[in-house]
């Protein structure tokens, strides 16, 4: 969605805004799913002549935890401050977005602060005990079935200790 700032673009005040992108067909490698659309509620206020996006975002989604390999629901909510100019002074600064005819693509702005703040790490629970290394059943539930074999180098230890 393009917001109208023309409003703002030469006086100083602001300009609300509550928008959803849909962000289903985006792809990241701990998301099977996102199962809401990327939710904001912000503002662009003009304060003596700098733009700034200010927002809320939403978003619910389905991830893959990286020890387990189970799907658990995420919300995820972040705050985002984006600089905006008409006039992109140095044109590699990707923390600035254009306003061209007196309008913000909410879709660039919104989606690159979610990727930009999109984890690197996805765990079930922060302290998720992975997968038993035998049965490779998730050990999240509870323990499995597998009988705990000595590890090889405990026991070699343990015949050194015997030897003495
Ligand atoms: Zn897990
Ligand atoms: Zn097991």
């Amino acid at each position: 969605m393009l917001l109208d700032l023309h409003t703002i673009i030469a006086n100083p005040g602001s300009v609300p805004f509550s928008y959803e992108s849909d962000i289903s067909d985006m792809h990241f490698d701990s998301v099977s799913e996102f199962l809401s659309p990327l939710r904001a509620e912000g503002k662009v206020v003009n304060s003596a002549d700098v733009l700034t996006l200010t927002a809320t975002l939403n978003v619910k989604m389905l991830c893959v935890c990286d020890r387990c390999g189970v799907e658990y629901e995420q919300e995820k909510t972040l705050e985002i401050t984006a600089k905006l100019a008409e006039d992109l002074e140095d044109e590699e600064n990707p923390e600035i977005f254009l306003v061209e005819d007196n309008k913000a693509d909410l879709d660039e702005i919104l989606i690159t602060a979610f990727v930009l703040d999109m984890d690197s790490k996805f765990l079930c629970s922060e302290d998720c005990p992975g997968l038993c290394h035998q049965c490779g059943k998730p050990l999240k539930d509870g323990p499995c079935d597998c009988k705990k074999d000595i590890d090889p180098r405990l026991a070699v230890l343990g015949q050194l200790l015997n030897d003495n």
